[in-house]
């Protein structure tokens, strides 16, 4: 069984094309010119990589070294890529070339040490299998399992057809390693029919050789058989010594257990051929050690003898205790058989030593792999404890983050409004400040035009008392003169009276008329002026009272022309009487006398406003046309001669005048032919 292990060994890495030795050296020609004209170092490492992959079949070492020119170039230039393929190729240099298990281990970590980012997932993938393959070597089952089942979730992932048939090759190795035949033969056979549906000849036929060598260990040799010589004879196609020696050793067996020594013989025969050609003595002492049992099979002794004490200097040569637990096996087995016991102690307490070394070395390893196990696991749950923690603090730094993001946004909000907000109270201020400019200077103009008004109104009050100081003086000193010219004028139409001369009494006539109308004329002016000096003397004064007397004055007027006054109750109001009773009277004897209706018509009303009392004396007499209502209230000013209505126009004027210094209003409306309204305001003593 151990001799099947070991040509396991031998052909577990073997998946990848072998070339024809003229194909080899053409390709490694070809290579070493492109190497000769090289510039960039990329291209060198890869053409180091692809003479490493071509020199395996030719020479081991030229193949070691090209591969190792890879790993410096790649680590000097940092190209994890290519480091971790060259890596590779030295890993199957010494685990498939050299079978130099720990050099290959050695490797495995380094490849493994390389960050995971810098390779692709095909790399990794590929690093997996080799992992696997190096811990079934040292018969690590569990992370040899661990590895492989990694790798095909990898390859079925990448959806990698060729990849899982591989993985599954390796699989079914596994578990013939652990002995479960059954699942060796489901792995194997899957991997198979994939092989055959990718026309992959070279997988074909190494899982062929496979499940011929299971089939074997299932004691169905027939099967076995079956299976190995479909291998073998497709096996020529292939130059491949490790293969043709196991197949070949395969068939040796199956023949031997199915009694045909003579094919067992054959096969053993050319099996031994080959393993001679790989001057592989492990290999040439299994092969040997079955030859010795052939050929004890056969009785023949000499033969058998010669066989087994090559097989076992050579296991006692080489360092592998499987190999000489077999051969002393054979060897207690065949002493046995001739009694002699001497021998056959000697083989059986050798036998029984070196399978007591496999089996506290298969406990020690057992118990190594459980502490690694339990290393791995208290490491990968203080991983899961850190990756929890750092997830926690990622959570927590995001969380931060945000709080952060959303603090500086709010400062930006915040700033953005303190930015628009000054602006606008800067805008708003300096506004003001141009208002209030605008107010100062506007103040300033209007005090100025205030200034200017009052100055003007002064100059104004100035010159009109001037004036009024004027007519009065001027009124006043011309009545004296006045008088002298008409007492005078008098005095001539009395002398001319005897005079018969009706020119001359016709011119004095006039004379004196004129200077009658002056008098009278010069009278008003004084009365008016008068008015004027008097506005401060106020008392109460009972309307009622006023409006008496004014009916006396104006009782002839009345009855010449059958007119009639409506009034009602009076205000007693605060003012001059005089004047009181003259305003009354200008008013009510010129609505008597402008008026042509035979039944003349004046109503005297009032009502009490807010600070005011507002007095209306209302006529249906001749109306005045609408262009002179302000213009009567001048003085001396008259709508009619006085041949039509007598009157000199200053009665309107003496009532402003009145009216003014009571700080009223007055004012009039009209309609020509029907009548006329005077209206008029005397303050009442409150105030609005
Ligand atoms: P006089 O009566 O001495 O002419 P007034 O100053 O009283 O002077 O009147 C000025 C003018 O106004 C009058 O000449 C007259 O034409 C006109 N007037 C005054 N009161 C009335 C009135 N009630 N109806 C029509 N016209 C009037």
């Amino acid at each position: 069984m151990n001799f099947i292990r070991i040509l396991l060994l031998l052909v577990v890495g073997i998946s990848v094309g072998k070339t024809t030795i003229a194909q080899s050296e053409n390709e490694i020609y070809s290579l070493l010119t492109q190497l000769r004209v090289a510039q960039h170092d990329t291209t060198k490492m890869d053409i180091y990589l692809s003479l490493a992959d071509s020199y395996i079949g030719e020479d081991v070492d030229k193949a070691l070294n090209n591969a190792n020119l890879a790993v410096i170039l790649s680590s000097n230039l940092k190209d994890e890529h290519r480091l971790l393929l060259a890596y590779e190729q030295m890993m199957r240099i010494y685990f498939e070339i050299k079978y130099d298990l720990p050099k290959s281990l050695e490797y495995l970590e380094k490849a493994k040490a390389i960050d995971t980012t810098a390779t692709t997932v095909q790399d990794r993938a590929n690093l997996l299998g080799y992992e696997g393959r190096i811990f079934l070597a040292v018969n690590d089952f569990e992370n040899a399992q661990e590895a492989f089942f990694e790798q095909l979730q990898t390859y079925r992932k990448l959806n990698d057809r060729a990849g899982v048939a591989q993985v599954n090759y390796h699989l079914g190795t596994l578990w013939y390693e652990r002995r479960d035949y059954e699942q060796a033969l489901l792995h194997y056979s899957n991997a198979l029919t994939t092989y055959v549906e990718l026309h992959d000849a070279e997988g074909r036929i190494h899982t062929l050789n496979k499940l011929g060598q299971t089939y074997g260990a299932l004691r169905d040799y027939d099967h076995s058989l079956q299976f190995s010589l479909e291998a073998l004879s497709l096996a020529q196609q292939l130059s491949d010594d490790f293969l043709q020696t196991s197949i070949n050793a395969n068939l040796g067996t199956a023949y031997l257990n199915l009694g045909n020594l003579g094919n067992a013989l054959k096969y053993y025969r050319v099996a031994l051929e080959y393993g001679e050609e790989l001057e592989n003595e492990r290999l040439i002492a299994q092969i040997a050690n079955k030859l010795g049992d052939t050929y004890h099979g056969l009785c023949n002794e000499p033969k058998a003898a010669q066989y087994y004490k090559r097989a076992l200097d050579l296991a006692e040569d080489i360092d592998n205790k499987n190999v000489r637990k077999e051969v002393y096996q054979s060897l207690y087995e065949y002493h046995d058989e001739y009694s002699r016991h001497d021998m056959a102690y000697l083989y059986l307490k050798k036998l029984t030593q070196i399978k007591e070394e496999l089996y506290n070395e298969e406990r020690t390893r057992q118990f190594i792999n459980n502490q690694i196990r339990y290393q791995t696991a208290t490491k990968e749950e203080e991983n899961k404890r850190l990756k929890a923690n750092e997830l926690e603090n990622k959570v927590i730094i995001s969380n931060q983050r945000i709080q952060n993001y959303v603090l500086v946004f709010f400062i930006f909000i915040v700033l953005l409004a303190t930015y628009f907000l000054y602006n606008a109270f800067k805008q708003k201020k300096e506004y003001n400040k141009v208002l209030k400019e605008e107010v100062k200077k506007q103040t300033l103009s209007l005090e100025k035009s205030n200034q200017e008004l009052l100055t003007s109104n002064q100059q104004l009050e100035q010159s009109n008392n001037e004036l009024e100081r004027f007519a009065y003086i001027a009124s006043h000193d011309l009545k004296s003169p006045l008088r002298n010219i008409i007492s005078f004028l008098n005095l001539i139409q009395r002398k001319m009276r005897k005079y018969d001369d009706e020119d001359l009494k016709e011119y004095l006539r006039f004379a004196t008329d004129s200077a009658k109308q002056m008098n009278q004329l010069i009278a008003d002016v004084l009365e008016f002026s008068r008015i004027q000096n008097a506005e401060s003397e106020k008392q109460s004064v009972d309307l009622n009272e006023s409006l008496i007397l004014v009916m006396k004055n104006v009782q002839d007027m009345m009855e010449e022309k059958q007119a009639t006054v409506e009034t009602q109750a009076l205000p007693v109001i605060e003012g001059n009487s005089v004047h009181i009773l003259q305003l009354f009277q200008n008013l009510i004897a010129n609505g008597i006398k402008y008026n042509k209706n035979p039944n003349p018509q004046v109503s005297i009303q009032h009502r009490s406003e807010k600070d005011h009392y507002l007095f209306s004396i209302a006529d249906n007499g001749i109306g005045i046309e609408p262009e002179f209502h302000d213009k009567i209230f001048q003085m001396f000013k008259r709508l009619h001669t006085g041949e039509e209505y007598s009157g000199t126009g200053i009665g309107l004027a003496i009532c402003k005048k009145i009216i003014q210094n009571l700080n009223g209003k007055i004012w009039l409306e009209s309609t020509p032919g029907q009548g006329t309204t005077f209206y008029f305001t005397i303050p009442n003593g409150q105030t609005p």
